[in-house]
């Protein structure tokens, strides 16, 4: 008989660092584009997997001496390379017991041009649409459906063992395993040692943007500026931009949402990314051979784990 303890004993060989399991009534008050029966109706467990992001791959970009062993083994090797490996293994577990496993993966929803929800929509028996594809469900919320962490202010997700450093795939299944409970006390103290450190200013706790998942679990996060976190996420200030780009990302940073600090309109995301791509030589190169999101920048992952690990509010101290 498929236990959780066998299926998490046996992912626990495969190399997985965090396993969780959500029973799927924890998607209840979700909205349809992100309920995983949304993927498969009849689902009733969530598993959540995750692998840490080592403490040292941080390391150069706090000394600003090296940047690429966090883009690489921190980030593009896990999504490419250790997490479907796993993942894959855990579908295959569940489904030699007789049970189905739908596998969501980071690049999920991502083959429509790098759009959300492109495709044409499929109908339901009553002729009414369902939700155009690719749908997805929200990958930190659903961790901590699943008992493996919580949200923190900086809208990541914090876990006992590994702070705000790791990332989280997911298997929906049919088979009715046992859930997890929810991780219930406080990881985050609300220090904001995150929204100081942003160097883009992305962050903001004067407006937060809570999110309540019914009868389940309040998240409280800072509000996020999606154009000013690109400048950081796509290297606008880091030490690989010219200085051209430096000026045209100060004048982002140091303006509001929708004028920039020189008095001229904002760009919008999208020009922000394009511009950045094109003009941000380690950017480019992170694409040509893998992808280049969430290179340089992170401040909000290193400064809380700092801060975490500095305070003791982690199960093992990891610097
Ligand atoms: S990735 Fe960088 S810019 Fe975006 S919120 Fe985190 S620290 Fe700020
Ligand atoms: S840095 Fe402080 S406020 Fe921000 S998420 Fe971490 S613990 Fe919470």
């Amino acid at each position: 008989m498929l236990t959780s303890k066998l299926l998490k004993d046996a992912a626990r060989e495969w190399g997985v660092d965090l396993i969780g399991i959500g029973s799927v009534d924890r998607w209840d008050s979700a909205p349809v584009e992100n309920d995983p029966r949304t993927i498969m109706p009849n689902a009733k467990s969530v598993i959540c997997i995750g692998f840490r992001i080592h403490r040292g791959s941080h390391r150069g970009i706090e000394e600003g001496t090296y940047f690429s062993s966090y883009t690489m083994t921190g980030f593009a090797d896990l999504n490419n390379i250790i997490a479907p490996n796993a993942q894959r293994r855990v579908a295959s577990f569940v489904e030699d017991y007789g049970f189905e496993a739908a596998t969501v993966m980071y690049h999920a929803n991502r083959f429509g041009g790098g759009k959300y929800n492109t495709g044409r929509a499929a109908l339901n028996a009553d002729g009414t649409e369902k939700p155009r594809p690719d749908i997805l469900f929200n990958f930190r919320i659903g961790a901590a459906l699943c008992g493996v962490g919580q949200i923190g202010l900086n809208r990541l997700l914090l876990t006992p063992e590994f702070g705000p450093s790791q990332r989280v795939y997911f298997v929906i299944t049919d088979a009715p395993l046992e859930p997890d409970p929810i991780v219930e006390s406080p990881i985050c103290d609300g220090c904001l040692e995150c929204v100081r450190k942003c160097p883009a200013k992305a962050l903001s706790a004067k407006e937060p943007d809570d999110v309540d998942v019914t009868g389940v679990v309040n998240i409280r996060r800072c509000s996020l500026d999606t154009g000013k976190c690109s400048i950081g996420h796509y290297g606008g200030i880091s030490p690989f931009a010219p200085e051209e780009v430096l000026a045209y990302s100060k004048n982002i940073v140091d303006g509001s949402a929708t004028t920039c600090a020189d008095g001229s309109p904002r760009p919008t995301d999208d020009e922000i990314v394009s511009y950045l791509r094109e003009n941000v030589q380690y950017t480019k190169s992170a694409y040509d051979f893998t992808y280049g999101p969430a290179v340089v920048c992170a401040a909000c992952i290193r400064s809380c784990l700092a801060h975490l690990d500095k305070t003791g509010r982690l199960e093992k101290k990891r610097v």
